[in-house]
């Protein structure tokens, strides 16, 4: 056998010299976002020089340093700049980069065992729960984002119905069915279809014009599907459609799925959070009522990715949907292998790393009624936005602004005007001087801006409307010209 080697090096002054210039380099990034791009589009030749074979030989760290901040830094998605409005992304924040350097550095797995770590786990998981509104005693688990917390959500719906049972024979011929608005986000299909319930199970309710779920609908759907011998189990209520931030009457909800029996779950992916601002929270009448709650942290709360969570009224529920059989003949009473419930029976990870700490650290370090602010903060320029867009004659809104996300489009008197919103999105992405998406609002593409981040400011919407118009002067006149 040759010498014993670890990675660690034998002298650390290299690259502990190194570390604190990427830990300054970082800061620097963040302090001079404002005065850079959004995004970039990402020049073939990086492209190409990030695919190389497996390297077998290693490379000096700061080399390797030199082409992240070359090939990668420059190329991000642009989120944490103030004029990324696409989808709901967050911004992040530098407390939760800091967190996450201290548990990259302590590497601790938190599946299961009796270690501080989990600890922080559980204490995250209670302050969501007080948020919510919900018992002190409820259970939950922070997960990659709301997509596998809605998943779990969908899997503890299905226990709960069939019996832990369903875990061994699987749903056999229950013809289960689910309801949720039309205005839905894509992972609670997906999520039917990797419960074994089918995406067809999924029943699709309309929406009102608030882009909320429909009352009646709901209820005349669910009766029409029991009196076809259907086994109605699961109500799913949005708090911050993706598409316009709608936020369903939990409460009517909340109530129809009691007298039904009913799980009551909400997908709150972004705007659960909205609970922190004491002026929003009034719309989140209900969701105190609900069996389970999926949402971010990495979105208006502004956690660093990734980071989503599940919360869980009744515990027991909880694990017995996931927990393995042998579970307490594991455990011991002493020692390394105790401590109470482990993450790896609330879901389906067994090894996970310590999200939880850059959760609690931007809580405990910004305060929960600052993270509210943020969130009131962005509610507040939108509507600021919808007022210019009101006020614009080029300008048009195509919905309701329930929270913090504007839809909208520009005006022109010929041409295609699907083809020409989707083209200004484009050109003022590729010009890096704002991030809207787009999506499609009755039929007809809007420019969407979502106003997530907590470095977003009025001069931000001000640029971003003047550049829509520009970049739709410019369009139109080239459109009308002949030739
Ligand atoms: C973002 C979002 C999701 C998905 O959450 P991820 O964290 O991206 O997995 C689900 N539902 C709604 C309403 C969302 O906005």
């Amino acid at each position: 056998m040759t010498d014993i080697q670890s990675l660690d090096p034998a002298d650390w002054t290299d690259l502990r010299a190194l570390g604190h210039r990427m830990l300054d380099d970082m800061f620097d990034h963040m302090q001079t976002l404002r005065g850079g791009p959004v995004w970039r589009p990402m020049p073939a030749d990086v492209r190409q020089e990030i695919r190389r074979p497996l390297p077998r030989a290693p490379s000096p760290a700061a080399a390797v340093y030199r082409d992240f901040q070359r090939l990668i830094q420059p190329y991000a998605t642009g989120n944490p700049h103030p004029r990324f409005m696409g989808w709901v992304h967050g911004g992040g924040n530098p407390v939760g980069m800091l967190a996450d350097l201290l548990a990259a550095g302590l590497n601790a797995n938190l599946g299961g065992r009796d270690h501080a770590p989990i600890e922080v786990e559980r204490q995250v998981i209670a302050w969501s729960a007080e948020m919510l509104g919900f018992p002190a005693d409820a259970s939950g688990v922070l997960v990659t984002g709301t997509s596998i917390a809605n998943l779990i959500g969908v899997l503890i719906a299905r226990s709960a119905e069939l019996g832990p049972c369903v875990r061994r024979d699987g749903p056999g011929d229950a013809r289960l069915t689910a309801y949720t608005s039309a205005a839905v986000h894509g992972c609670l299909p997906r999520a039917m279809e990797m419960a074994g319930l089918g995406r067809e199970s999924l029943r699709m309710v309309p929406c009102d014009s608030q882009g909320r779920i429909g009352l009646d609908a709901l209820a005349t759907l669910v009766a029409t599907d029991r009196a076809r011998g259907l086994r109605p189990f699961l109500l799913v209520g949005t708090a911050g459609s993706v598409d316009i931030g709608a936020v369903d009457d939990l409460a009517a909800l909340a109530t129809f799925a009691a007298t039904e029996s009913l799980w009551f779950h909400v997908d709150g992916a972004y705007g659960a959070t909205a609970a922190l601002a004491p002026k929003l929270k009034p719309l989140l009448a209900g969701i105190e009522r609900a069996d389970s709650v999926a949402f971010d942290f990495h979105k208006w709360a502004q956690v660093p990715y990734d980071a989503g969570c599940i919360v869980v009224r009744d515990a027991a529920r909880h694990l017995d949907t996931f927990a393995a059989d042998a579970v307490y003949l594991r455990r011991e009473e002493r020692g390394l292998a105790g401590g109470g419930i482990w993450p790896c029976d609330l879901g389906p990870d067994l090894s996970r790393g310590f999200r939880a700490l850059k959760v609690w650290m931007t809580l405990s370090v910004y305060g929960a009624d600052r993270i509210g602010a943020i969130i009131q903060q962005t509610c507040d320029l939108a509507a600021v936005l919808a007022d210019r867009i009101d006020r614009e004659p080029d300008l048009q809104r195509l919905a309701p602004v329930a929270l913090n996300i504007v839809c909208f489009r520009y005006i022109a008197a010929n041409g295609d005007l699907d083809r020409l919103n989707a083209d200004i999105v484009a050109d003022i992405q590729i010009a890096g001087v704002a991030a809207p998406s787009t999506t499609v609002i009755g039929g007809v593409l809007a420019i969407r801006a979502a106003i997530v981040n907590h470095r977003t400011n009025r001069a931000d919407i001000a640029i971003l409307v003047d550049a829509v118009l520009q970049a739709g002067g410019t369009r139109a006149k080239a459109n009308e010209s002949p030739g």
